[in-house]
């Protein structure tokens, strides 16, 4: 799915949630030309459902969709958290049974796990349904409301406006009375329990391993049910590549119909620095070839040669400046180039180019023929 950066203010208010941080102090709004509130892109999926709605796909079945691009968010940047950064995700609507979340939560999975991200953490939890959050809202507030003078400002804020997302303060001053509050677990109602149960047993049969954290909650008001988080170590502070959960209730408070929906979001910039961390001792594979012109005459044959390279889709590399031939090679290295072809004075009189194998560092030479010929023969070098 591909939707516009920018889109009516109205669709993430009520498509994210107004006691979201999103909503509060995130979104990067501006009035157009007429007077029309915007707004920056600042998550995907109300887009994304916007989009479904307006082109029909709800009517066609369950879709299983994913999207990939920026978000925008005013935050103080640092590092793993920027205004402007990209998420990849997917969403697959028309499944009200847990195995749809098994199925989102796997593909997240084995993403991250197939990038050799070792130290990798799954958590998921429950946060219920219209029948028991209700319930455990009250609870909630019994609890933090003896306290609330003792709490961070955006918790006071917080207690009686959405008093869940009290759970994920990382302020410390709101640690020891999350610590002691009491899980979403006992106030479940039988139809939330057993579908956190399916889950579980889905995630077991297909081999995931997760820890229960009664700790998520996820930051978006429309989440029923399964919410989940991938963490990895390597992020300190900004712990989260990935989250997601079930929102059946978003694609009808969006005035569609009554379709059950569940998704994840991964940040594309957090997921590469635990790459970075995971990988720092992998060499990327050399391919493709340097040429390195010697001379004025020099580049002018190499310059029709890498012409034909392109064409024939060999990477190809080539410098315009008059340099040694050590400089030339050095720019090879860090092209990851696998072959340099060098071509100077003496090989134009011998009508005759070297081809270096960067790898093994053996030299064989190439007739210079026309264009198209040599880069035929390079070609084959290369496969
Ligand atoms: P956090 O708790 O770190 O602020 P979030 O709950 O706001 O994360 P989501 O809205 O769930 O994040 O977005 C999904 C993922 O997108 C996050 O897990 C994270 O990897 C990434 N992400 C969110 N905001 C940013 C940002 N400002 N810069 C970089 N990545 C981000
Ligand atoms: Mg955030």
């Amino acid at each position: 799915m591909r939707t516009p950066v920018f889109e009516a203010t109205e669709l993430f208010v009520r498509g994210v949630g107004e006691t979201t941080d999103i909503v509060e102090k995130e979104m990067y709004t501006f009035a157009d030309k007429g007077e029309r509130s915007m707004t920056l892109r600042p998550e995907w999926t109300a887009p994304v459902v916007r989009a479904m709605l307006e082109h029909q796909m709800l009517a066609q079945g369950p879709q299983r969709l994913y999207y990939v691009g920026p978000i925008f968010r005013y935050e103080r940047p640092q590092k793993g958290r920027y205004r402007q950064s990209h998420q990849f995700g997917v969403e697959c609507t028309g499944y009200v049974d847990a195995e749809a979340d098994a199925e989102v939560i796997s593909l997240a999975w084995e993403l991250v796990r197939s990038c050799g991200i070792g130290d990798a953490v799954l958590k998921i939890n429950s946060i219920g349904d219209a029948v028991c959050r209700p319930r455990y809202r009250q609870a909630l507030l019994e609890h933090f409301a003896p306290n609330v003078a003792a709490l961070s400002e955006d918790a006071q804020r917080r207690v009686e406006r959405n008093p869940l997302r009290l759970l994920d303060s990382k302020e410390e001053r709101d640690a020891p009375f999350v610590a002691s509050a009491p899980a979403f677990d006992a106030y479940l109602c039988d139809g939330c329990r057993e579908h956190f149960a399916t889950l579980r047993a889905a995630l077991s049969l297909i081999d995931i391993p997760y820890v229960v954290d009664p700790r998520v909650v996820r930051g978006l008001d429309y989440y029923t049910r399964t919410v989940f988080e991938i963490e990895s170590r390597a992020l300190g502070a900004q712990s989260a590549v990935c989250g997601g959960g079930r929102y059946d209730g978003l694609v009808a408070s969006l005035g569609g119909p009554d379709v059950p929906a569940v998704g994840f979001a991964l940040g594309i910039e957090r997921f590469l620095m635990v790459l970075a961390a995971a990988q720092s001792a992998v060499q990327v594979p050399r391919e493709g070839i340097q040429a390195v012109a010697l001379g004025t005459q020099a580049r002018a044959t190499l310059l029709a040669i890498v012409a034909e390279l392109r064409r024939s889709m060999v990477p190809a590399f080539m410098d315009y400046e008059e340099r040694k031939l050590l400089a030339h090679l050095k720019i090879a290295d860090r092209n990851r180039a696998r072959f340099a072809l060098i071509v100077g004075s003496e090989e134009l009189a011998s009508g005759e180019a070297i081809l270096r194998d960067l790898e093994s560092r053996t030299d064989t030479r190439l007739p210079l023929a026309q264009p198209r010929v040599v880069a035929a023969s390079l070609v084959e070098a290369c496969s």
